[in-house]
């Protein structure tokens, strides 16, 4: 198979790339896009060329079994000077993504014309690098410098609409793509060639102070990693020191950050997210056909269990306890989804058909149709066998189901259906319809046609499913639980919560495990930790800070005081009074108290992560170190500049 092939039709030529899965800038499409466009140039004849891809994209990124390996010419930045240098006009035309490179590609051409539904971006920090062929010089040539710069410092991929807007494309189609670039191309034909962007100014250069206003933003932005920084200055260096200097720059800086730490990571995560849910036990095996789910419990995880499979494009019915409960349910989900449609993701139509593919109802007989079930009601055994007894009776023999359980057993609610096979944990994470990582939990009996389902149904959701076994916590609450006591720990043997939360929030977290406690509330795990007192090893040690909090009726932010005091505006201040107790209680503990940097605490926290992690693995519960880190990445904060505990901390 040839990767690029020359047609014409008339006096127009198509150069047509077919590399699937993404029309990868592989060697093959660098080699023949010369080839073509050596015989474009020397054909008499042709007027100009449509640049255009088969399948399901245009260029949707560089060839990743590529990585690492040493450049083989051609090398792209050369491609794309080789197309500007074409002397008939070539038209890229986009349809699916234009994507790093792709976009490249895009650019180094005379005009663009792209699909109604088609995305282009820049995403190379998102793998701590900037893009290495030109795009932070041509871009700011094209759009104006600011639109370059969120583009190229954020990641983010714009819609065609936004790229007409900015002045990305030439044209933008709803119809078939081929005869909308023809139709372009007749109107260009007589017109002159245009200037390629290395040889065109900026637009719209920004003032020296709006250059600081960028810098202080992006920084912000970044919080700690180094390509969006990087990215700002090769944009700016190629715009105040013209295209040559610009070229140069940018691939210095590529080469250097392709090789730092952060993009060794960023590349780490990158790639265990896609492979952690591949299992090759269930290579082969079919999932259900999914088209109705059921939920039970509409409150904080159902509503939104609820909405994330609306918007999969799945109908679904929410059983509640009681009518007041149904209707609280709905109206949960129909605040999520005005969300959606306030920040543009759905349009009116179709904010109105998701409301009516929901259903609330009181009655299990409703759930006769669901293809599978997610239970989301109380964290306590009895209600769960309850309703996993009333869903044994009332659904199809094959309906897959799920609980959403944090902590409890889920084999022991399995035992108790009449097939256990088909109940596995769907762990999700808070909010339900938003956060990416889903924890898919096998039961000792689960069967592999209920477990590939499960698979199927979180990637109809979009989420990032890790494999995982039964345990108190699976993977993430128990690693956080690790690291939770080695903080509580510090706390008695000299940190302060402030400290503490520092240290975590310098290191890369949103915000440190204190703050998070009181935005989350300290009774319910207070009332956790009664349930459990019982069970507990008199020999271990045990803090009980957070049960001093509470007797004090401090339950975190909500009523303005937890490990930390809030003012009006909600902004955490330290406590003298919160300080003065820990103190205390050290004192009485007849603790010596000391103090820790930190990087002790940093340290601390990472050593915890990483030996529950070795146990995690030891005893199964993860398939790989790459399934801690996606989790740790995904679910709880950590730094994903920094790869994972796992990855941070492995042993060259
Ligand atoms: P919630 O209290 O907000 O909602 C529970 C809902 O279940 C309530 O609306 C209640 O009316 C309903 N319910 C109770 N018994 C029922 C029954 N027999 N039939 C039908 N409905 C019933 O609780 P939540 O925070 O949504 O948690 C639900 C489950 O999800 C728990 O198992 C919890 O451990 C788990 N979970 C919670 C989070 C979180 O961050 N909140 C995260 C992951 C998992």
């Amino acid at each position: 198979m040839t990767a690029v092939t020359v047609g014409y039709e008339g006096d127009i030529a198509f150069i047509t790339i077919d590399n699937p899965p993404i029309n990868a800038t592989s060697h093959v499409v660098r080699a023949g896009l010369v080839d073509a466009l050596d015989q474009i140039d020397g054909k008499d004849g042709v007027r100009a060329a449509i640049l255009i891809c088969d399948g399901k994209t245009f260029i949707a990124g560089a060839d990743v079994t590529e990585f690492g390996q040493p450049p083989k010419d051609p090398i792209l930045p050369d491609v794309i000077k080789r197309l500007e240098a074409c002397t008939k006009p070539i038209i890229a035309t986009i349809h699916g993504h234009a994507l790093g490179g792709g976009l490249e590609v895009a650019l180094g051409c005379h005009y663009r014309v792209a699909d109604a539904s088609a995305k282009l971006g820049l995403p190379e920090v998102n793998l701590g690098l900037i893009p290495g062929a030109g795009g932070t010089v041509r871009l700011p040539r094209l759009v104006p410098v600011t639109d370059a710069i969120d583009m190229i410092t954020g990641g983010k991929p714009i819609t065609s609409a936004k790229a007409n807007e900015i002045g990305l494309i030439d044209a933008i189609t709803h119809g078939p793509l081929r005869d909308a670039a023809l139709d372009f191309a007749k109107t260009i034909v007589d017109c002159e060639l245009p200037e390629p962007l290395t040889k065109r100014a900026p637009v719209n250069v920004p003032s020296s102070d709006e250059w600081d206003a960028l810098n202080a933003a992006t920084t912000k932005k970044a919080r700690g990693q180094t390509a969006p920084i990087a990215a700002l200055n090769a944009v700016r260096t190629g715009v105040e020191q013209g295209a040559d200097a610009g070229l140069a720059h940018e691939r210095e800086t590529f080469v250097t950050l392709r090789d730092s730490d952060q993009s060794k990571a960023l590349r780490h995560i990158f790639f265990a997210e896609r492979a952690v849910a591949k299992l090759p036990e269930l290579d082969g095996v079919k999932p259900n056909k999914l088209s109705e789910i059921g939920v039970i419990g509409g409150g904080i995880m159902g509503a939104g269990i609820a909405t994330a499979s609306l918007l999969a494009g799945f109908n679904v019915t929410i059983i509640e306890r009681d009518e007041a409960a149904c209707a609280n349910g709905r109206a949960t989900v129909e605040k999520h989804l005005t969300g959606s449609l306030k920040r543009g993701l759905i349009s009116q139509d179709k904010f109105d058909a998701l409301m009516t593919a929901v259903s609330t109802s009181t009655d299990y007989a409703d759930l006769g149709n669901a293809d599978l079930v997610v239970e989301a009601v109380f964290e306590d055994m009895a209600v769960k066998h309850d309703v996993f007894g009333k869903l044994s009776l009332h659904c199809k023999a094959d309906a897959v189901l799920a609980s959403n359980t944090s902590y409890l057993d889920i084999n022991e609610i399995a035992a108790r259906c009449i097939n256990p096979g088909r109940v596995i944990g769907l762990h999700f994470f808070s909010p339900a319809h938003i956060m990416k990582l889903l924890e898919v939990v096998r039961t000792a009996k689960a069967d592999a046609k209920s477990l590939a389902t499960a698979f199927a149904f979180g990637r109809a959701l979009g989420k990032i499913a890790v494999p995982c076994g039964v345990c108190d916590g699976f993977i993430g609450n128990r690693i956080m639980s690790a690291y939770r006591k080695q903080c509580e720990y510090m706390l008695e043997d000299g940190a302060l919560p402030h400290q503490i939360d520092v240290a975590m929030v310098e290191f890369g977290f949103p915000m440190g495990l204190f703050a998070m406690q009181d935005m989350a509330g300290l009774e319910i795990s207070w009332a956790t930790r009664k349930r459990l007192a019982p069970f507990r090893d008199p020999a271990e040690r045990y803090v009980a800070l957070g049960d001093y909090l509470c007797e004090m009726g401090r339950f975190g932010k909500k009523n303005g005081l937890g490990w930390y005091r809030y003012d009006e505006n909600g902004k955490a201040q330290r406590d003298p009074e919160v300080d003065a107790l820990i103190v205390a209680k050290s004192e009485k503990k007849g603790i010596t108290r000391r103090s820790f940097t930190h990087i002790e605490i940093t340290e601390t926290i990472l050593s915890a992560m990483r030996n529950e992690g070795e146990k995690i693995l030891s005893e199964g519960i993860a398939n790989s170190p790459d399934a801690i880190d996606v989790v740790m990445v995904n679910g709880y904060g950590f730094p994903r500049h920094k790869g994972g505990p796992m990855f941070l901390t492995a042993k060259d």
